[in-house]
């Protein structure tokens, strides 16, 4: 196993830049997502380090090995595709056995590698079937399978589960995690999908127009993003976010637009007298009689919790209520804010100053 460096990677096509200096060290074992909005990069970064597109810039290291030059084929890596890229042709067990095949190793070698692979996925009994008596789950499998079967220092998945519905999309989630925690192989993960970032990941890296906006453990990234694009990102329903300034009396209330006063429990220096955005997680909100007042727009209870949106200092803010709410929409309820646990962010530069 090894670990992976980009060091100041760039990448352009043609005159236009698309990965524009990126930095990630990915420790031995780790399980790494990089996840961001179409576009922003992901997965050219993923290609080039599997070798499958140059690197204009920078240096990509494996283990201690600059791999820039290297051809896939000698990265010792195996990357799991969205569209599997199975061979039509070929039983599920040769499918599995192929890589093997092609370096030349003893059939006996080759039957153990693909029996164990095939015990852990739980493809044993489908062995002999071809790829188009399979359910697109097990097609996954295999792709997973072949992967395993190279036993290669490092695994790529690129969106490996977004040709799945959502109900098997959840249970291959879990099924790769504990994958990992078995293998404990190097992992590089690349979707656009933050709640698998968050539920799968040791480590996030949040990407945006070619660059790295912040890396870090999921929670790590929830609780504290280092930005309005981490923070907007991250969490779902997404974090709410009102525009307006410090009281310019009182440090620890926020002014909103229509001037209601929201509470603040750490102002820093730094944000008085600026544009601010107050930024504030669905969660944090609660009722209380004692609150501030809120008009019901929508109420949609799930059984186990109750979302709603409300108009709350000029905007239109998501609550999340772990409990039943009886409010109809068009009528006043009354909240309160966990302060400690409200951001402030700097309206121009975007950067989170509480
Ligand atoms: P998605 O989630 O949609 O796959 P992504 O974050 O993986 O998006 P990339 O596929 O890495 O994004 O693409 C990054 C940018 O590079 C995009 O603007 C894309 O149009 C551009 N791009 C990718 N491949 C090429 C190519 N071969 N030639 C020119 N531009 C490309």
């Amino acid at each position: 196993m090894a670990g992976v460096d980009f060091v100041d990677v760039r990448k352009s096509f043609g005159a236009f830049p698309v990965i524009k200096g990126v930095n990630i060290e990915i420790e031995d074992g780790e399980f790494v997502i990089l996840v961001g909005p179409s576009g922003c990069g992901k997965s050219t970064l993923l290609r080039m380090l599997a070798g499958l597109e140059n690197i204009t810039a920078g240096e990509i290291r494996i283990g201690n090995r600059v791999v820039n030059r290297l051809p896939p084929k000698d990265r010792d890596i195996a990357m799991v595709f969205q569209n599997y890229a199975l061979y039509p042709h070929m039983t599920v067990r040769d499918n599995m056995a192929f890589s093997l095949m092609l370096k030349g190793s003893a059939r006996g070698d080759i039957d153990k590698s693909v029996g164990a692979a095939a015990d852990i996925l739980g493809l044993s009994r489908l062995l002999d079937r071809y790829p188009r008596q399979l359910s697109g789950g097990q097609r996954q499998r295999v792709a997973m399978g072949r992967a395993i079967v190279r036993d290669p220092q490092v695994f790529l998945f690129d969106e490996p589960l977004s040709n799945l519905d959502a109900k098997l999309r959840v249970a291959m989630r879990a099924e790769i995690k504990e994958l990992h925690q078995r293998l404990k192989t190097t992992t590089v993960y690349v979707t656009h999908d933050q709640i698998e970032a968050m539920t799968m990941a040791d480590k996030i890296v949040v990407m945006h127009d070619g660059i790295v906006e912040q890396i870090g453990a999921p929670l790590d990234l929830y609780d504290q993003p280092a930005n309005l694009f981490v923070a907007g990102f991250i969490g779902s329903p997404a974090m709410n976010m009102l525009n307006g300034r410090l009281d310019a009396n009182n440090p620890n209330a926020f002014l909103s637009v229509d001037g209601t006063a929201l509470p603040v429990a750490r102002p820093a220096a730094a944000a008085r007298g600026r544009n601010l955005i107050y930024g504030l997680r669905p969660e944090y909100l609660s009722l209380d009689p004692n609150g501030l007042p809120a008009e019901v727009v929508v109420i949609e209870p799930t059984g186990y919790e109750t979302q709603m949106i409300v108009k709350l200092g000029g905007a239109e803010v998501t609550g999340v209520f772990r409990e039943r709410v009886n409010a109809r929409p068009g009528e006043t309820i009354r909240l309160a804010i966990d302060s400690q646990h409200v951001h402030l962010f700097d309206a121009e530069t975007g950067r989170r100053l509480i």
